[in-house]
């Protein structure tokens, strides 16, 4: 350190603190960056790289952005997924003796970001803590800009942690650096990188501190070790009380529906397999709320369908109230409509970063919410009803802010304009002292310009300068000598103050400052107010939250005539007239086929054979799809449900790109089919979209076969299977529980008609040659293919192969709203056009030959 200045050995120092942040080290009104920090912020952000002297040879790499501007430039790098510590100037620089003493007031990181500008208002930004005490495995989850906290934890298995891990998708985790490297790989494929930073579990006071003794007490050991592990790393990174997390939410894995990872990505819950959009995933089809809140609740109910029959139906009958009452629903999306994210405004409070706006924010939206209230009090929904008794509507904080706070205050609380007149006495006598002043500073230039006969004499205000007289050039000559004295001089015009300017200047300045302090102070004060409900507001956040969802499920269900489902505690799944919702949705009207399912204890599996692009695995996923919606309350898309609880779902339904560390789509079917032997039971669904393929006919087959039989004799839940080995029909006579299905296709004359209907029996036929014929292969090619088929089927069984596995290329959405799913009768003047095109861009032709 050296022969550097002060001030660099100062900032030296402080770095060492924040070794993997960039360090913003507050400079006047700049954030400057040194050393390695410069040069790679530089590179990142594009802004110009300088160099500084620090007392040392060579000059110091530096760059810098303004503080007012710093807010972009954080979140840039944070999306980046790099940490940003805060360095600010902790003492005024008029009496600091030496080098001004700066702190670290804050590190922002992907996980703690509390600026709008970096948080999507639909979705959580989750941290997570994870731990591990021998066996056990704990996670805990926190929503830092909401104050959610939600911890649980698993007896023996570091899969399942991970796979929880990943419903909460969150962009930063710590814990024990050993854990960490053991789960790191699971999330390397993710859209957006996860930060991992090894932290220790904080000391105990400090957690009691933050949540007292007694929730602590109620958690197992390993659940209080990620928790403390997580507010550990926030303590350390945030530098400041968390008022708004002092719940911690406690669950059981097994009170929600299991799906790992892949299911929730096959069956595109809250993103498309491709692009990993939210459009075309069944959250954007259901999302019809008006709020943040709602939106990010919403997304949480997809994400954790109910176990509880009792549960569901209480959200059921919500949905079903305002299903049919669209007036309801209207007042209701109109109030709300008026309502901001109380929840993240609630963070702000709690974090002090909330200015006027926010409040008033907050007041106008409290104000809507006695008649959201009203209307569900009044609604005949036991649930809506319930909702609400005793709410506490927090009038009294809307009151409050509404007495403090002017209508239309401005961003900054520095500049005062923030508090109503009258609610301060001594701020109003401030404020007249200054509005005073202003009437004599007028009333002096009124008589100067009379005294000097000016007329163009003005008085003006700058801050190097204050009050001063200006007087062109050419008037110069019409200055009496003697009580003008020269301040300044401009190109055409010169500026004096007098000895009564000089006195009344200082009056008026004292007053403003005093004013604008005075002012920060009150508002401080109103803000510290509200710190002490959060809990209150939080509360009938999470309530205002819920209305909306329900809202937002009964919409969408009466749109697009989804029908109550009745949920049971027995076995049997009976679904009429079932649709995807969401390629009903995307292809519009009315021409997606509905098709039946039955699933009872005694036939709880179908074999479903078909051409490609018949409709097979769109068939699986509604399946699916019904199960998840029917437990999270929704009403779901058939003529008539009856839904038992499924547990878990199990879905391999390969995806183009679940090619995960290099392992073959063979091998990962293999162990996602490992995972399902393990831990599927009675009560869960599997789904298994081209079982056996990716390996050698006769291998697939046989493995097909024992997988088939295993889950029948051992596991006994409901399957759905699709294969392309058709010879796997027989299964049916030696496993009565088991039953063939197939897509019906329609042939006539050199016709194929693809009725996309559920049918029993087993495929006949693949059409793969026939498509081949129809893509326009030289006919000799065709001739010999039927030849060789001939000859190879008098080899194999009775069946020619049906075609294989192109549907998991492309999603099924995808593939309607590319619009050959529009069609639901392909003719061959269809297929035709289709296959020539698609032949070169997918590889569907490839695989249907
Ligand atoms: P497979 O799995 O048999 O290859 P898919 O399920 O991928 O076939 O379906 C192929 C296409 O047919 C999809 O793009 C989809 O839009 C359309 N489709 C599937 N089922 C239906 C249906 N029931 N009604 C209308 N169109 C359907």
């Amino acid at each position: 350190m050296a022969g550097y200045t002060p001030m660099i050995q100062q900032y030296l120092a402080i770095k060492e603190q924040a070794k993997d942040a960039f360090l913003f080290f507050r400079l006047g009104d700049f954030y400057e960056l040194f050393f390695d920090d410069a040069v790679l912020a530089s590179r990142v952000l594009e802004i110009t790289l300088t160099g500084r002297d620090g007392g040392a040879a060579e000059k110091i790499p530096m760059c810098g952005v303004p503080f007012h501007s710093a807010e972009g430039y954080i979140s840039r790098l944070i999306e980046k997924g790099y940490k940003v510590a805060i360095c600010e100037q902790v003492e005024d620089p008029s009496v600091a003796k030496g080098v001004v003493r700066r702190e670290i007031v804050r590190v922002v990181t992907p996980g703690t970001v509390m600026e709008t500008k970096s948080l999507e208002g639909k979705a959580n930004n989750f941290i997570a803590g994870i731990a591990q005490i021998g066996s056990a495995y704990a996670l805990a989850v926190c929503d830092l800009s909401t104050g959610e906290l939600y911890v649980t934890s698993f007896p023996a298995s570091l899969q399942m942690l991970s796979d929880e891990v990943n419903v909460y998708h969150p962009s930063e985790m710590v814990g024990d650096a050993e854990l960490l490297e053991a789960v790191k790989e699971q999330f390397q494929s993710w859209n957006r990188p996860l930060l991992m930073t090894p932290r220790e579990p904080m000391a105990q006071e400090g957690l009691e501190r933050q949540f007292g003794r007694e929730q602590l007490a109620s958690l197992a050991e390993v659940r209080v070790k990620a928790v403390s592990v997580l507010t550990g790393y926030l303590d350390e990174t945030q530098k400041r009380s968390l008022g708004h997390m002092r719940v911690i939410r406690a669950y059981e894995p097994n009170q929600y529906m299991v799906l790992d990872p892949f299911t929730r990505r096959n069956l595109e819950l809250t993103e498309t397999v491709h692009e990993r959009r939210k459009k075309g995933s069944l959250l954007w089809l259901l999302d019809r709320t008006e709020t943040a809140m709602g939106a990010r609740l919403l997304r949480r109910w997809i994400d954790k369908p109910l176990l509880s029959a009792s549960s569901i139906e209480a959200r059921l009958e919500a949905v079903d109230r305002l299903y049919n009452d669209l007036m309801l629903r209207d007042d209701l999306r109109t109030e709300l409509k008026e309502i901001y994210d109380l929840e993240r405004l609630v963070g702000r409070v709690a974090f002090g970063s909330a200015n006027a706006r926010d409040l008033n924010a907050l007041k106008q939206s409290l104000q809507h919410v006695p008649s959201l209230a009203q209307r569900c009090a009044a609604s005949s929904s036991g649930t809506l009803a319930q909702l609400v008794t005793g709410l506490d509507d927090c009038s009294d904080l809307a009151e409050m802010v509404g007495t403090v706070l002017v209508e239309d205050p401005p961003v900054s609380l520095r500049e005062g304009g923030l508090i109503r007149p009258g609610y301060d006495e001594y701020l109003d006598r401030l404020r007249e002292a200054s509005t005073g002043g202003k009437k004599w500073l007028a009333e002096l230039e009124k008589q100067e310009r009379e005294a000097t006969g000016i007329r163009t004499l003005k008085i003006g205000y700058n801050k190097v300068f204050g009050y001063y007289l200006e007087v062109t050039k050419a008037n110069l000559s019409q200055l009496p000598e003697g009580r003008y004295e020269r301040k300044q001089t401009l190109a055409n015009a010169e500026r004096f103050v007098t000895p009564e300017l000089k006195e009344k200047e200082r009056l008026i300045l004292e007053a403003e400052e005093k004013m604008v302090d005075l002012e920060y102070e009150r508002f401080a004060e109103l803000r510290e107010h509200l710190s002490s409900h959060l809990h209150r507001l939080q509360k009938l956040a999470e309530i205002v939250a819920a209305i909306d969802v329900y809202q937002s499920l009964a919409t969408v269900s009466a749109e697009q005539r989804f029908v109550r489902p009745q949920v049971n505690d027995s076995y049997d799944l009976n679904i009429e007239g079932g649709r995807h919702p969401v390629v009903e949705a995307v292809m519009g009207g009315t021409t997606f086929i509905a098709n039946s399912t039955s699933l009872k204890q005694q036939q709880s599996m179908l074999l479903i054979t078909g051409p490609n692009m018949a409709g097979k695995s769109t068939y699986m996923r509604q399946v699916a799809l019904i199960c998840i919606m029917a437990q999270i309350g929704c009403f779901v898309p058939a003529d008539a449900a009856a839904m038992p609880l499924i547990d878990r779902i199990f879905t391999r339904i390969g995806a183009a790109d679940d090619l995960i560390g290099g392992q073959s789509t063979f091998m990962v079917e293999m162990k996602d089919i490992q995972v399902m032997t393990e831990q599927a039971t009675a009560q869960s669904l599997v789904i298994i979209d081209e079982l056996g393929r990716g390996t050698s006919t006769g291998e697939g087959m046989a493995i097909a076969q024992a997988v088939i039989e295993f889950v029948h004799h051992h596991i006994g839940c409901k399957a759905l299977v699709s294969t392309h080995f058709h010879e796997l029909a027989h299964l049916e006579e030696s496993l009565p529980g088991l039953s063939n299905a197939c897509m019906a296709v329609q042939e006539s004359g050199d016709r194929v008609t693809f009725l996309r209907k559920l049918v029993p029996g087993a495929a006949s036929t693949s059409y793969g040659i026939y498509c081949a014929q129809l893509a326009g292969l030289p006919g000799s090619i065709i001739d010999r293919a039927y030849l060789l088929l001939q000859s190879s089927e008098g080899l194999l069984s009775k069946t020619r192969p049906v075609a294989g596995a192109a549907s998991q290329e492309v999603s099924s959405v995808e593939r309607a709203s590319r619009g050959h799913g529009a069609v639901n009768e392909v003719r061959d003047d269809r297929l035709l056009p289709l296959y020539n095109l698609e032949a070169a861009a997918t590889s569907e032709v490839v695989q249907l030959s």
